[in-house]
């Protein structure tokens, strides 16, 4: 019998783990392969462990790992990935943005020997200036990233076994999971799907933490960013050397002095302006050559409930 794990994390979710619950078990219940649900309690203070507790109790197929304090979305999946057991494992979030009917079409593409299915994201329920920012977002990514990064998806998939392996033995520490899963590679398939809406109306990965994902995705997976430097010094040095040319003419020719303290001014300022931006970047490198050299945990397990019986590597 073929095991699927679902790997769902959870930041203070009380009032959607319910419905959740009820609409995941409306799938999997119809499913004759076994299901194991991995919740990873991402240091939630709501009452989303006591939830968790009381659904594992009625429903064996629960399982919890809690966290000792939150560490964020990418490392919660990283932890389910690391508990999971399953043949494959799907990750969705808790919010019921990802539909989880199409488990469904995941399933039928795996069996048809895809190793990684994941949903490509139609229409986001979100509002205007959001969603083109998230348009944006993910047409830079496709365009400068160093890997075929898929457009609009997130971590809403399923990947097989062997991709499991391959990502838990990635030691990277700012992860970007939808990326680490295309660059292992083998064959992969995107769905559009229609993202459902959020049961409550507050996100919970902030705004800043999503622009920090962003980078993440950048950096990890492109050095363009760091040759914006040398770009655009090229450009401004290519410009002053036209211009130094063109005071020279005018000054032997017409003899003209050139004013212009104002001008002088707003060069300074913008020249300095890109300076500190491509500095900038470069420290935003650094920051994560930091993370890396340091080789701190992703997270820290407080307590798991449910896993008996099980042994982990
Ligand atoms: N989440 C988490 N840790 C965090 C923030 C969020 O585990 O620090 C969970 C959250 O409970 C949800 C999923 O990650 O299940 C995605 O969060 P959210 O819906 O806020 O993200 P968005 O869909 O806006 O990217
Ligand atoms: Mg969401």
């Amino acid at each position: 019998m073929r095991v699927i794990s679902l790997v769902i994390p959870v930041f203070n979710e009380e009032k959607g783990l319910d419905i959740l619950y009820k609409a995941v078990c409306g799938v999997i219940n119809k499913r004759e392969e076994t299901f194991e649900l991995i919740f990873v309690n991402d240091g939630s203070y709501d009452g989303s462990l006591e939830k968790l507790l009381n659904i594992h109790k009625s429903d064996p197929r629960v399982k919890i790992v809690d966290f000792s304090r939150n560490f964020g979305h990418q490392n919660a999946l990283s932890a389910g990935i690391d508990f999971a057991r399953g043949d494959a494992v799907i990750l969705m979030d808790a919010d019921m943005e990802d539909p989880p009917e199409k488990i469904y079409d995941f399933l039928e593409y795996w069996k048809n020997g895809y190793d990684v299915v994941y949903a490509i994201r139609k229409k986001r329920k979100v509002g205007v200036i959001k969603r083109t920012l998230f348009a944006l977002y993910h047409k830079l990514n496709t365009i400068i990233s160093d890997i075929a990064m898929p457009d609009a998806s997130g971590i809403f998939g399923l990947m097989d076994r062997k991709v499991v392996n391959i990502i838990r033995r990635i030691p990277e520490k700012n992860r970007y999971l939808p990326g680490l899963r295309a660059w292992v590679g083998l064959k992969q398939m995107g769905l559009e799907t229609e993202r459902g809406k959020r049961y409550d109306k507050n996100p919970r990965v902030s705004f800043a933490k999503l622009i920090k994902l962003a980078f993440d995705s950048y950096i990890s997976f492109s050095k363009i960013p760091l040759k914006i430097a040398s770009f655009l010094g090229i450009f401004f040095s290519f410009i002053s050397f036209i211009g130094i040319l063109v005071i020279i003419f005018l000054k032997l020719t017409v003899g003209i002095q050139l004013r212009g303290w104002s001008s002088i001014i707003a060069l300074i300022l913008l020249v300095t302006g890109i300076q500190l931006i491509t500095i900038g970047i470069i420290g935003e490198y650094i920051g994560r050559i930091l993370d890396e050299t340091k080789n701190r945990p992703l997270y820290i397990v407080k307590e798991i409930i449910g896993f008996e019986n099980q042994i982990y590597e």
